[in-house]
């Protein structure tokens, strides 16, 4: 690695990622807007502030509300700057559809909501962002939908996986970067063993990142993310999505036949025959969008595609300055632990190597020493650094998860999630990186 600052080699990530043979950094730029605006010229995407669109006549409304023929009706369905935002998101998963909502959270809800029926089952990593773990542990549970959760850090992980699935399992959810420890699954294997029993893995891909990660390449089924973090990037919009691989067998797995049979509320669609490809974001647009709402708006559609264009860049200094982070804690008398994937002695590592060839991991935790005091006294000690909850902000961010974003949990769910009272959490931004370790030396000084 170079001292300026940014890698010795450009990181073009290996084979093409579009039909036209564009990598990353070009997709980022152009993809969901091939050319400028046809109405007026305009080069960046405008914001189609408008909640509905006019019908050339009744036969040509009556197609488009069959979805016989594309086109927008309500933005609350869809919406052409959401679509353009949704079109860029498919083409750097490597997805064939994508969708947009108003969060992150709403992204997992409805995948949920399209995913299950009272009386079902999901299995859950436990080492999962809180309000995922509240939302699994207790909201779901009365709407009947149980969830087993288990430890992806125990030996034995597919395994465990695997004997967690039961007849009525529709997903199994898992982090790409596990909160707030930043522990890593094998995400192939899992896929693998999901498929086995006709289960899609469904992979929160928040931390990670397209850019560094694509879970779609690795057989998970279907990739989430905040578009609030990353995406953002700079700590102003919220907004998530979903993309789909397009390859779930919906038919053979017989665990889904709301997605296969005639859907009575929807013109008879079925909507694994008849969107192929698509079924999965089809159905939360006509159904889920069509009935609880949480779209997102053009105008933070706007924002995200704004954001997109410097993802990579930003993201390459993100891990830049916390290679340089992570070094510096790890040798430092007042760290008890540094818990990331880079460190040899991670039990992550060998994962770590294999599916990040361009480092990740922004956002981990340490354990500081002298108690929750000593903690809590680091965190409060900070100057540039804000406390916070949010991550992934081109500035550096800190919370002590046990007393704010994992507050909710009980002592035993906290220590099996890996929370300690002397857990702090980085998200390291991207300032120049002496001036972030400065911050911290000054505060671990204090402890
Ligand atoms: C923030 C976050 C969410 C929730 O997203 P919102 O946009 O805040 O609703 C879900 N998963 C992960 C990993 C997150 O970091």
């Amino acid at each position: 690695m170079s001292e300026i600052g940014f890698r010795d080699e450009v990181n073009v990530p290996e084979g093409p990622l579009n039909p036209q043979g564009q990598a990353f950094e070009t997709v980022m730029l152009h993809a969901g807007q091939e050319t400028p605006d046809p109405a007026t010229g305009a080069r960046a995407f405008p914001i189609y502030m408008t909640t509905s669109f006019v019908f050339d006549d009744c036969d040509a409304a009556a197609d488009v509300f069959a979805l016989r023929k594309p086109g927008n009706i309500y933005s609350r369905l869809t919406n052409p700057t959401n679509e353009a935002f949704e079109r860029r998101i498919a083409a750097l998963e490597g997805a064939s559809a994508a969708i947009a909502v108003a969060s992150g959270a709403a992204a997992i809800t409805y995948t949920v909501e399209n995913l299950t029926r009272a009386g079902d089952h999901i299995v859950s990593a436990n080492t999962i962002y809180g309000g995922t773990y509240n939302y699994f542990e207790h909201t779901l549970k009365s709407h009947d939908v149980d969830c087993t959760f288990v430890d992806p850090t125990q030996p034995g992980t597919i395994a465990n996986f695997e004997k967690a699935i039961r007849d009525n399992t529709k997903m199994v959810f898992v982090e790409t970067i596990g909160n707030p420890n930043a522990n890593l699954i094998d995400i192939d294997a899992l896929a693998e063993m999901c498929h086995s029993h006709g289960v899609p893995l469904v992979v929160d891909n928040t931390f990670a990142t397209p850019y560094l990660f694509r879970p779609l390449d690795h057989g998970a089924d279907l990739s989430i993310e905040s578009a609030t973090k990353f995406i953002g990037g700079h700590g102003l919009v919220l907004g998530g999505v979903i993309a789909e691989n397009g390859k779930f067998d919906w038919e053979g797995s017989g665990r889904f036949p709301w997605m296969v049979d005639p859907d009575p509320s929807y013109h008879g669609i079925s909507f694994a025959r008849d969107a192929p490809g698509a079924a999965f974001c089809t159905r939360i647009r006509a159904i889920i969008l069509r009935d609880m709402g949480a779209c997102l708006s053009p105008v933070s559609s706007f924002a995200l595609l704004q954001s997109l264009e410097t993802l990579s860049l930003r993201v390459e200094r993100h891990v830049y300055n916390t290679e340089k982070v992570v070094e510096f804690l790890s040798k430092h008398p007042k760290v008890e632990v540094v818990h990331h994937p880079m460190l040899e002695d991670s039990p992550d590592h060998a994962l770590y190597q294999r599916y990040f060839p361009n480092g990740a991991g922004s956002i981990f935790t340490f354990e500081a020493k002298g108690g929750r005091d000593g903690a809590k006294r680091f965190a409060d000690s900070l100057k540039m650094f804000s406390l916070l909850a949010n991550v992934a902000d081109m500035k550096s961010l800190v919370i002590h998860p046990a007393s704010t974003t994992h507050s909710q949990m009980t002592e035993e769910e906290l220590l099996a999630s890996g929370i300690k009272p002397t857990t702090i959490r980085l998200s390291i931004g991207c300032e120049n990186v002496r001036d972030i370790i400065a911050d911290l030396s000054q505060a671990l000084d204090k402890i």
